[in-house]
């Protein structure tokens, strides 16, 4: 197999989001260049990073010089300064980054993004509030993968009452319209073609469907 190609990061603001996104890109191997105004935040991550620069995002010729230009993606992550993360994005643009993801504190900061036409508008508080809701609402939701246009992959425990059917007494497509992609039973994937399957407690079920009929299929154990 071929071995991908390593693309190159740039994130700039180190808080806790940057830092998070730009420590797990070093983490999975890729290059990344993180730059704050914020001096200790640059050194607390100079032995991380590839590299670590301190520079003003607001500041095109600042951050030209960082080399900022020659990266295939751009992560904006300048939270609280709307100004700071507006220019920064201008000018992540203006020296010709590719891809240029941004993070937006409201809606309204949103549209204004759109207009930049920045490649990706992120809300990572209400994205994780709602993913956090999601599972907390449904206990036996572990985890879930939004797909779009309403459809979802979900991570779901079985509960103790169906422990030893068969998979088929479920009628997960006939009654609800839900796919059954497999299960993971102490950490092993199995298919779950054959409809006679039997369950075990504390299986995870892997299921895709639209979000109307995961609830229903849900609201019914
Ligand atoms: P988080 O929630 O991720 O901690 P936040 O939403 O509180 O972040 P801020 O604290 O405003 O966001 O900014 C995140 C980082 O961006 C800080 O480390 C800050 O020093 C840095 N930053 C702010 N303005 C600039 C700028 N003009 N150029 C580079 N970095 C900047």
């Amino acid at each position: 197999m071929s071995k991908r190609r390593q693309r190159s990061f740039v994130v700039i603001g180190l808080g806790t989001f940057g830092r998070t996104v730009s420590t797990e890109l070093a983490r999975y191997g890729d290059h990344v260049l993180g730059i704050d105004i914020d001096e200790h935040k640059v050194s607390s991550l100079s032995d991380i990073l590839a590299e670590a620069v301190i520079a003003d995002g607001r500041d095109e010729d600042a951050l030209r010089e960082t080399g900022a230009g020659n990266y295939d993606v751009a992560l904006v992550a300048i939270g609280e300064d709307l100004e700071a993360n507006i220019l920064c994005t201008m000018n992540l643009k203006q020296i010709g980054v590719p891809c240029v993801w941004v993070k937006a504190l409201d809606r309204v900061h949103h549209r204004i993004l759109s207009r930049l036409d920045v490649d990706k508008v992120i809300h990572p508080e209400q994205e994780i509030g709602q993913h956090i809701a999601q599972m907390l609402h449904n206990p036996l939701v572990r985890d879930y993968i939004n797909i779009g246009n309403g459809f979802f992959i979900v991570d779901f425990t079985l509960p103790e009452q169906l422990d030893g059917q068969q998979i088929a007494t479920l009628e997960l497509m006939e009654k609800f319209n839900i796919r059954c992609l497999g299960l993971l039973r102490h950490g092993e994937f199995l298919p779950c073609e054959a409809a006679t399957t039997i369950l075990k407690t504390d299986d995870k079920l892997l299921l895709f469907g639209d979000r109307s009929h995961l609830r229903a299929f849900g609201e019914t154990l």
